[in-house]
């Protein structure tokens, strides 16, 4: 690297970025993936399905539940967005929320339009720690895009688990993503073992015969064995900090609770420092985090 440096003159940050791209192959580049469908689940989210546009072309390695990608709008700009399913042909599905421009401009893509797709990146769920264990699973609106993969893993090996509680929460009934699958799995029946999935809204209408109140109401009142529990969380941060102190309470190691973070991100592998939380780049160590990490980064205002 500095036989190259003295080569070519190059500033050290520069040896540096040559080095990451130069060694990281197609993940740093973004591929022409087109849109293949595009289903609206709530007023303001909508599920694309991407497919590389050239069947010949490289295709962005496959991601573990948790995993995000950056989406890049031609002219536009670029975002990451977790992945929420794989569909068998590994077609990449993505749930984006509309609030600023670029959200915006991947929500009303239409079929056959072509962005910019590169990944995947950032440490996914903890999945080899999770064998075995009891799992509480929360979501907080949109948070719940992020676990999809995860609880369809789950779903599928439900007898490689103990006890399996999953608590969604939104804000209506309006405002539920992926209501059908949510009560496909609430169908479900297994010979052993609890398996518990509830759903909340903030605020109910006349129609709405569930459970009114915040999520962190569903956490269970006492656990049988917090040793052998791991939670897994995502949703508004102020969600996640509450959520993770119940659970200490109620005997949770904080190395035993899991939160994904979001942070403005730029570069997504650990070098512009946009997402940088104190001594973590979100991106590179995170979007997951146990809270034994981020506890104290958690309560500074604004960081
Ligand atoms: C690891 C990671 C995974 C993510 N996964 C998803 C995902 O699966 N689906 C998804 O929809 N989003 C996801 N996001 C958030 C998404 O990246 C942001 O919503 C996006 O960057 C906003 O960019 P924009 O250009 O659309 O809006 P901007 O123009 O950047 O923002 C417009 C306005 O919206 C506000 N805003 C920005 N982000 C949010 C937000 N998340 N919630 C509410 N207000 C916001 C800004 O403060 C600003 O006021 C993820 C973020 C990270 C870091």
């Amino acid at each position: 690297m500095v036989t190259i440096a003295k080569e070519v003159n190059l500033s050290q940050a520069e040896v540096q970025l040559k080095g990451v791209v130069a060694g990281a192959g197609d993940q740093y580049l973004p591929v022409a993936y087109s849109v293949t469908s595009r289903k609206r689940e709530t007023a303001d989210t909508v599920t694309l399905t991407l497919k590389p546009k050239d069947s010949r072309s490289s295709v962005c390695p496959r991601p573990r539940p948790g995993q995000f990608n950056m989406l890049y709008v031609f002219g536009v700009g670029e975002i990451p967005v977790s992945v929420c399913g794989i569909e068998p042909d590994g077609a990449l599905l993505h749930t984006i929320r509309r609030v600023g421009a670029v959200s915006v401009a991947l929500c009303d893509s239409k079929v056959g339009t072509v962005i910019g797709v590169r990944g995947a990146y950032g440490v996914g769920w903890p999945v080899a720690r999770m064998r075995q264990r009891s799992l509480i699973i929360l979501a907080g609106g949109l948070g719940l895009a992020p676990l999809l993969m995860l609880i369809r893993h789950v779903v599928r090996c439900r007898s490689d688990f103990a006890d399996i509680t999953i608590c969604i929460g939104a804000r209506t009934p309006q405002d539920v993503p992926f209501l059908r699958e949510i009560l496909s799995w609430q169908r479900l029946k297994y010979d052993a073992g609890l398996f518990d999935v509830r759903l909340i809204v903030d605020r109910a209408d006349r129609d709405w015969r569930g459970e009114v109140g915040v999520v962190t109401s569903l956490l269970p009142r006492s656990l049988t064995a917090p040793e052998c529990s791991l939670a897994l969380i995502c949703g508004p941060e102020v969600m996640m900090r509450h959520a993770a102190s119940d659970l200490v309470r109620l005997g949770l190691s904080h190395c035993d609770i899991y939160l994904s973070l979001e942070r403005n991100m730029k570069c997504a592998f650990g070098l512009c420092g946009h997402c940088q939380l104190n001594r973590y780049f979100v991106c590179r160590d995170g979007p997951i985090f146990s809270f034994e990490k981020v506890e104290s980064l958690l309560n500074v205002k604004d960081l």
